[in-house]
Formats: C-alpha cells, structure tokens, sequence
C-alpha cells in the first residue's frame, strides 16, 4: 500500500474530441499537481510548445527509451509512439507531487497493469452526444471531413474501453465536468462518500454508440 505522503496518479482518458486536454490543464492548476509530459514522435501542432506539451522526437530515439526501458507505458495511437517516461514520475511521486497523466487506453491498461505502490485513479471523460463530438472533430486543425468521420468511427472502438476505468465523466460543460472530476479525487483521497452513478453513465454510452 501506499506510504501516506507519496503523490497520486490521476490518468484521463478520452476519445478524440471530448476535451480532455483542457480538463488536464485546469487540473494541473490545483495546488501539488504535475503534468506528465509525453514524448512522441507526431510532429508538433502551431500551437504546441515542445517539452512543455510534449517532448517531441525522432523515431530513433523514441525506439532507444523503450530499449532502455524507461517507459512506464507506451502505446502506437493514430500511427504515431507515445509514451510517459518513469524516471519524473516516480520522483514526483515520491515527493508527494500528484502526477496527471493525459494517455489513451492503452497506456492506462498499462500503467494499472503495473501495480505500483501508489494510489491510481482512472478518469474517461465522453462528449455530452455524437453531434457535440462531431462538431468538436470538425472545428479542429483537420480540415478534411472524411478525417471527422473517420475519427467518430474511431470514437465507436475506443469509447467500449470505458469499462475499465474508475470513472466516466461527461464533458458537456467544462467547468462542471472540471469540478465533478476534483470532487471525486477529494473523496478518493478522504475516502468520502463519491457522486457517482453507473447506471447513467451506462445509458449515455448505450446512447452514443447506438
Ligand atoms: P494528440 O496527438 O491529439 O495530442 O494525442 C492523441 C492521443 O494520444 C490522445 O488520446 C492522448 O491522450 C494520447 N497520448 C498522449 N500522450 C500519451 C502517452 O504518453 N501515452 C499514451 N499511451 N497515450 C498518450
């Protein structure tokens, strides 16, 4: 079990174009959270700032981190590696620092896999329907429709993933589904009682891929 003092691992997980990566943000403002920055070896957004949104590099180098194992996960996602190094994890850990983790499913079927001594809590956040989502895919830096509708076909595959997670939350407001997600991390963390209803997380998923 985990000795007292040491951090938390929060990871979220989502299907493309639910707004994960703005919930991510806000939370790493809370006081004692840290971002784990991923490497990968997509080329850079305009809007992305290397080694602050990612560490950007070559394939060479990414295939030398999993030779000298210091991936705590890694995972191919829409043809490009990715992966969350260990060695700033754990340290942040150590030093009592929560470590949020924005990877997709695959890395967290990993990391939960792994069962380190610290406590990990898993978060799938879904758009509030499939037009909400398929607008949100449409205004991204994808021009391209048929990106969209590959992209909401993408969406039916990855979304059954969410039965492994601690938690599924529904971005229909971003400020509600920030503060719905830091209430269940604070009851986690008490061991207080959690607003949480499965029932209806099932029906909203019944909902979205029908
Ligand atoms: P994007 O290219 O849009 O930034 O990210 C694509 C997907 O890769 C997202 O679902 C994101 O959560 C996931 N991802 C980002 N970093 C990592 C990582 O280190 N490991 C894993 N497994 N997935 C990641």
């Amino acid at each position: 079990m985990p000795i007292n003092n040491d951090g938390i691992m929060i990871i979220l997980s989502s299907p493309s174009g639910a707004g994960k990566t703005t919930l991510v943000s806000l939370l790493s403002k809370l006081n004692n959270f840290e971002i784990s920055i991923s490497h990968t070896t997509r080329q850079p957004r305009a809007n992305e700032v290397p080694d602050q949104d990612y560490y950007f590099v070559e394939e060479t180098e990414f295939q030398r981190l999993i030779k000298n194992q210091e991936f705590l996960e890694y995972a191919k996602v829409f043809n490009n590696f990715y992966g969350s190094t260990r060695t700033p994890v754990i340290n942040n850990l150590n030093k009592g620092k929560n470590v949020l983790f924005d990877i997709d499913w695959q890395g967290a079927d990993q990391i939960k896999n792994k069962k380190l001594d610290y406590k990990l809590i898993t978060f799938f956040i879904l758009p509030p329907s499939k037009e909400v989502l398929f607008e949100r895919l449409t205004n991204r830096d994808m021009k391209d429709k048929l990106i969209a509708e590959e992209r909401m076909k993408q969406f039916g595959r990855d979304v059954l993933h969410w039965i492994n997670y601690d938690y599924v939350v529904i971005n229909n407001d971003l400020d509600n589904c920030f503060k719905k997600i830091q209430k269940l991390i604070d009851a986690e963390i008490s061991d207080g009682s959690k607003d949480y209803d499965k029932e209806f997380i099932r029906s909203h998923i019944d909902k979205l891929t029908s």
